[in-house]
């Protein structure tokens, strides 16, 4: 049986929880699903060596917000996207991806 959201809820300014058809709910720092976004781009980053501490990184206004998640619509029926409040929207994440992030809430009955 395949996992999927059944409810999306934001939680403060920087959390989104999930709730899942099989009761469990996960929250997710909106940073941990920027840095995981699975788009082609960001995967490509993320395998670039890190830069030397000597160059001052150089920012967008963007790039020094907090990530934050300005929408997310479903994608057929088995991935969500993301758009972020950087303006980045490619990342489709697939609810697999989804359920392997995040931390796993207490339920109420455990
Ligand atoms: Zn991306």
């Amino acid at each position: 049986m395949t996992l999927f959201p059944t409810k999306l809820e934001r939680a403060g300014d920087d959390t989104l929880i999930i709730e899942w058809s099989d009761g469990q709910r996960r929250r997710y720092p909106m940073r941990e699903l920027r840095e995981a976004c699975p788009c082609a781009t960001c995967r490509e980053k993320r395998r670039e060596p890190p830069k030397p501490a000597t160059l001052l990184p150089v920012l967008s206004i963007a790039e020094t917000l907090p990530p934050r998640i300005a929408s997310m619509k479903p994608v057929g029926n088995y991935a969500y996207g993301i758009e972020f409040n950087d303006g980045h929207n490619t990342g489709i994440f697939t609810f697999e991806l989804l359920r392997s992030l995040g931390e796993e809430l207490p339920g109420a009955g455990s």
